[in-house]
């Protein structure tokens, strides 16, 4: 399919409602009045804002056409590298909307939660499960949230034994999360270099493990898109100096039902149900970050934990060696039922997802290696890490060809991200997409990358059929411009 998604024609314009309508006009009609004339606004605000006066249609049209300038995955494919924006089923919103579960109140006690506690015992349940962990806790707003809990959970339980430990290792390959989640807890980090078929070797381990160090963090499958195939070893040389290890779950979408996460010697792990499970993000919305632990760590979770007894549940606080609380209130719960109900909706699909997410990255892979440079030529994961090396002769960056997919109708993938390749460009297509989407874009950046040759001037002034061109993004850190 050689057409794009994109098109010039009704990209509309949009003012603000401050600078529409007219004195006088009104979105609805009242009854003729039988008292004073008197002003709305003065009879509402006193001497408030100057509305404006606009009528229904005009209202109607200003916030749908708004709605339009929002891209999302809705209305096309969203292949932001590590950030698994794939499509959630409505049904999952549906569940969270149901009305039992949207008005319950945080402070409601365990005897008239007990729905909403149940659903949140199953759902620990059910992430235990796909991992292979034995203890679960819901608490953790986010993945960093999670992490951050893994640290404490790291360093009370090392504590517990008498062992205080001044360093954690992180592979370079990390997301950023992982060194600030580290270092809010004390930790120092010590970066460790991945190995030239960009996934950790057990040597550089070896080397840097001591009696001061706490451990690792280790993102699995890595933010290259590769599996860790000596994560094993890796967890054995942690262990046998006394570490413990700290799983980045961030990219379960590869591994549902397919990899069991404990196996593999990890001792705690943070998902997030607001990648893998159900939840869109990046709206800066409501997350979760669960926090996965072998059994030997379970006391250690934050409470309040959740308990069964006698077909009851109840929140329970005693637990002395736990880390404490690390959220006020789930108020993020929303999330949680749409985790569940991705979970059991799925069942034994969860793993045919993961594949097909790992099929769709390594055909993207494949097809536009050549085109791309491909800085590791061997079999990724739900995702795959390309660089602009081969488009440096015509002086066109990955920041260029990015701009210019949008003008194609895509969003871009993630750029610049992992830094451990220079001008990585990092595509996630996720299970969600049809070939025929997939094949569009792959399509599309063949475009691109030859009219990366013919006309490298046009791809840097790009994007070219946007309602605005080229930002400036140092001026938009600099100085936001928050008023519209
Ligand atoms: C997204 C991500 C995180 C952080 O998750 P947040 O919910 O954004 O805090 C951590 N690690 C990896 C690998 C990620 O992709």
């Amino acid at each position: 399919m050689k057409t794009t998604t994109a098109t010039t024609g009704l990209i509309l314009n949009e003012p603000l409602l401050w600078e529409r309508g007219n004195r006088g006009r009104s979105g609805f009609s009242l009854p003729r009045r039988d008292v004073e004339n008197a002003s709305i606004e003065d009879a509402l605000l006193g001497n408030g804002p100057d509305f404006p006066d606009l009528s229904e249609l005009e209202v109607v049209r200003h916030y749908t056409r708004l709605s339009t300038w929002n891209f999302g995955i809705d209305t096309g494919m969203y292949p932001l590298g590590s950030c698994t924006m794939k499509y959630n089923p409505k049904t999952n919103e549906k569940q969270a909307g149901l009305r039992g579960f949207a008005s319950t109140h945080p402070l409601l006690p365990a005897e008239l939660s007990q729905g909403a506690l149940q659903t949140m015992a199953e759902l620990e349940k059910f992430l235990g499960e796909i991992t292979g962990m034995d203890a679960v806790s819901l608490q953790p707003a986010a993945g960093a949230h999670g992490e951050l809990t893994g640290m404490l959970i790291m360093y009370a339980y090392l504590k517990s034994l008498g062992s205080i430990r001044s360093k954690i290792i992180v592979p370079d390959t990390a997301h950023g999360t992982n060194p600030a989640s580290a270092a809010l807890c004390g930790f120092s980090p010590v970066s460790v270099a991945s190995g030239k078929d960009g996934i950790l070797n057990a040597e550089s381990i070896a080397r840097v493990m001591d009696e001061d160090t706490a451990g690792i963090m280790i993102t699995n499958p890595n933010t290259l898109g590769l599996f860790e195939a000596h994560i094993k070893e890796i967890a054995r040389i942690v262990h046998d100096k006394g570490g413990l290890v700290y799983g980045d779950g961030a990219n379960m979408n590869a591994m549902m039902g397919i990899v069991d996460i404990a196996a593999l010697g990890v001792d705690i792990l943070h998902l997030n149900l607001h990648k893998t499970f159900s939840t869109p993000h990046g709206g800066g919305g409501p997350g979760s970050g669960p926090v996965c632990v072998t059994k030997e760590l379970a006391p250690f979770l934050p409470i309040p934990r959740i308990i069964e007894e006698n077909g009851m549940y109840r929140l329970s606080e005693e637990s002395p060696l736990s880390i404490g609380r690390v959220h006020a209130f789930y108020g993020n719960f929303g999330v949680m039922i749409k985790a569940l109900s991705y979970i059991l909706s799925m069942g034994p699909n969860l793993k045919k997802a993961s594949q097909l997410a790992v099929l769709n990255a390594n055909y993207i892979k494949e097809k536009l290696k050549g085109t791309l440079h491909l800085p590791y030529d061997r079999p990724c994961m739900h995702e795959c890490v390309f660089s602009d090396l081969h488009q440096q002769e015509y002086n066109v960056t990955t920041l260029d060809m990015a701009k210019r997919l949008i003008d194609f109708g895509h969003h871009p993938p993630t750029v610049y991200f992992p830094l451990v390749v220079h001008g990585s460009i990092m595509i996630e297509p996720t299970e969600t997409e049809t070939k025929e989407s997939i094949d569009q874009f792959i399509e599309s950046f063949k475009s691109i990358a030859e009219e990366a040759k013919k006309n490298p001037d046009f791809l840097k002034e790009a994007p070219h059929n946007c309602r605005t061109s080229r930002l400036d993004e140092t001026e938009a850190a600099r100085h936001p411009c928050l008023a519209g």
